[in-house]
């Protein structure tokens, strides 16, 4: 069982990758659920830079936000990935 880490309710590995060989890592069907989306066969989404502040929340390198919507729009990125499996015929 990989380690995941919550990065503004995404889930990566411990690479911060949402899909990860080394981990035999998936995430894209949970991130997908917890958007309101059916999996698909998309790309994986990619966060930035990110470190833990004290509290242990992550946050973007750039901003130094837990919150980021540049950084951390999901939402709007996982939206993107799915149009774009979709026109590959994924
Ligand atoms: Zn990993
Ligand atoms: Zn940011």
């Amino acid at each position: 069982m990989a380690n995941t880490v919550d990065i503004n309710d995404a889930l990566f590995c411990e690479h911060y990758k949402e899909v990860c060989e080394p981990c035999g890592y998936d995430g894209r069907e949970d991130n997908d659920a917890f958007y309101g989306f059916d999996p698909t066969n998309r790309d994986p989404i990619e966060p930035p830079n990110v470190s833990q502040n004290k509290d242990g929340i992550y946050q973007c390198k750039k901003h130094g936000s837990a919150t980021c919507n540049l950084c951390f729009g999901w939402k709007k990125q996982i939206t993107r990935l799915r149009v774009a499996a979709k026109k590959a015929g994924k």
